[in-house]
């Protein structure tokens, strides 16, 4: 595929959907493409857009009230397009209108990626989902709202420009995007660095309970539901947490897990060395990228830890 636009060919009604618990990349690929087809495809064509709730800091880059959580049309839609999901059951509650559809496409970056559309558009290399849209799309037709969208994507992909999966490219898209004025400071500091009250909390505590294992290679924390429920949070407040335990001294191997239901964790995982994470998520069901990957387990937490971490043994040996 060269161009989006390509593959659009007579399709009237375009559904869009990103992964479940929408982050950065998911939100920001998602409403670009959004505005990208709004404002450059006729007034009688029918685009909607399908998430799970989006965290309200991402309101920064407009136009997050515009997202459907239900197709209440019942449209079957002539396209649609998967972003920044390695497979079908990422889509949550929209791979219902995903399997519907007279045609798909499948727009990704994650090595782990399943090929499940009848179009399928993976980059493994690029930083994200925003990166590889980037290069589908016009750069003249690019406006602020879609530049702001990308530019989130990219950064909260690449933990701001540190991570390995950062490349020239992904500079020299971020620098065509920073031309078209994203107020890039603000939205690092907004969307990324800034935290409420509540979630430095929870951070403190996870920080505070952190267990090292495997003679300091690894690093495991925790999340109870009573906790969650304690601080009225939500999954999205443990943004970033992953992040400060990876950069533990002498960590290969970081995890996080939360408890979503009893005995059911979701689990993050990232890595620093040698380790590859996706394949020991991937075993477990789940997917993700050489460094940074995740899954659902279910038992109960020292069960969850102990398995991770014949893997993880595995591979360090
Ligand atoms: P997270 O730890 O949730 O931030 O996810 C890290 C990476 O792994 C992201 O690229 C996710 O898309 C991917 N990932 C997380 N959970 C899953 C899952 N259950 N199945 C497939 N990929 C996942
Ligand atoms: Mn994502
Ligand atoms: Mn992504």
């Amino acid at each position: 595929m060269k161009s989006i636009f390509d593959e659009i060919k007579d399709a009237r009604t375009i559904g869009i959907a990103g992964h479940v618990r929408p982050d950065g990349d998911c939100v920001g690929s998602c409403l670009a493409l959004y505005h990208y087809l709004k404002g450059n495809l006729p007034g009688n064509f029918v685009i909607d857009l399908y998430l799970e709730t989006v965290p309200d800091k991402f309101q920064i880059i407009g136009g997050t009230n515009l997202i459907k959580q239900a197709n209440t049309e019942g449209i079957i839609y002539d396209l649609f397009i998967s972003l920044d999901s390695s497979s079908l059951d990422r889509l949550g509650f929209a791979q219902e209108y995903f399997d519907n559809a007279r045609r798909t496409m499948n727009i990704d970056h994650h090595i782990s990626n399943t090929n499940f559309a009848l179009v399928n558009h993976v980059e493994e290399k690029a930083s994200s989902a925003c990166e590889v849209l980037f290069g589908l799309i016009e750069e003249e037709k690019i406006d602020l709202t879609i530049a702001k969208a990308l530019y989130l994507g990219i950064i909260h992909d690449t933990g701001v420009f540190k991570h390995s999966n950062t490349s020239q490219k992904t500079m020299n898209i971020a620098g065509t995007l920073i031309a078209k004025g994203v107020p890039f400071s603000q939205m690092i500091d907004e969307t990324f660095y800034l935290k409420s009250y509540i979630q430095n909390q929870i951070l403190g505590r996870c920080l505070l309970e952190s267990m090292l294992i495997m003679d300091g290679k690894c690093i495991v924390s925790s999340v109870n539901r009573k906790i969650l429920d304690f601080y009225n949070a939500v999954p999205a407040d443990l943004d970033g947490i992953i992040d400060q335990l990876r950069i533990t001294q002498g960590i290969e191997v970081a995890i996080l897990l939360y408890e979503t239901d009893f005995h059911e964790y979701k689990v993050s995982m990232r890595a620093n060395g040698m380790a590859d994470v996706r394949k020991i998520a991937a075993y477990f069901g789940g997917g993700g990228h050489i460094k940074a990957a995740g899954c659902t387990m279910h038992g109960t937490l020292h069960d969850v830890v102990n398995n991770l971490t014949v893997h993880i043994e595995h591979q360090l040996s």
